[in-house]
């Protein structure tokens, strides 16, 4: 039995059996750990409210060799989402960003730069930014982390440097030169392509504060949707009920 104590982030949590809590956490460390909170369900529980998604917190669990779920022992919390929650589309935004880590994240690896995007995003959130930036912005890092984001400097097909207008062609996964995507890559605005390279460059409290319309987020995210579709073979739950709500 080895004791761990870091600091977390809640995904998600799952009623187990009558009284208990199943728990995915994401820790800088050891990437997303599943456990049980026994008892976290029950009147008067030690967890207290700890246990909300994208609460963050540090907690302390014990690991058994022979068992996947650890078992958590104590909650405390740094960072509640309460206040965000009031507000129905950052709440949204929320789910949706647990969710996209969560899909993301793997188990037992260090995830220190994935752990780093949803702590900031969920703190760009907090701090009133605009909902529809803030996920823009973790579309395209989270792709970027787990390495399905193509280049947006080098040709997907002959490897020499971009130009303007970027060029998408579906067939080559990927953004295009001019002599390889003549007849049929789709030509990207350059306003898209300049807010892609902000998000490369800025970190999200930044780009959160730019004026970026609406329209220009959206096809953003379209285009991630195509590399995360492209890669995971589906999109995500919450995509379509998130651009409904927030646009
Ligand atoms: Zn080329």
């Amino acid at each position: 039995m080895r004791p761990q104590r870091t600091e977390a982030i809640i995904l998600h949590t799952f009623p187990a059996r009558e009284r208990d809590k199943l728990v995915v956490f994401l820790t800088p460390d050891h990437g997303k750990v599943k456990g049980y909170a026994y008892g976290a369900r029950s009147m008067r529980t030690r967890f207290g409210a700890s246990l909300e998604p994208l609460a963050k917190v540090r907690i302390g669990y014990i690991e058994r060799e022979s068992d996947e779920v650890v078992r958590i022992e104590s909650v405390d919390l740094i960072r509640s989402l309460f206040p965000a929650q009031q507000n129905l589309a950052a709440s949204v935004a929320a789910s949706y960003l647990a969710e996209t880590v969560d899909t993301f994240a793997q188990s037992g690896d260090p995830a220190e730069l994935i752990y780093r995007l949803l702590d900031r995003t969920t703190e760009a959130l907090l701090e009133g930014s605009v909902p529809l930036r803030v996920v823009a912005y973790a579309d395209v890092w989270t792709l970027r982390l787990a390495g399905v984001l193509p280049s947006l400097r080098n040709c997907n097909s002959c490897d020499e440097p971009l130009g303007r207008p970027l060029r998408f062609d579906a067939q080559a996964h990927g953004f295009v030169c001019t002599r390889c995507g003549a007849d049929h890559a789709q030509v990207i605005a350059n306003d898209v392509a300049e807010v892609l390279d902000a998000i490369m460059r800025m970190p999200v409290s930044e780009f959160a504060l730019r004026d970026v319309t609406a329209d220009v987020l959206i096809e953003v995210r379209s285009l991630a949707s195509f590399f995360r579709r492209n890669f995971l073979g589906h999109e995500l739950k919450s995509f379509e009920m998130l651009t409904e709500l927030i646009t």
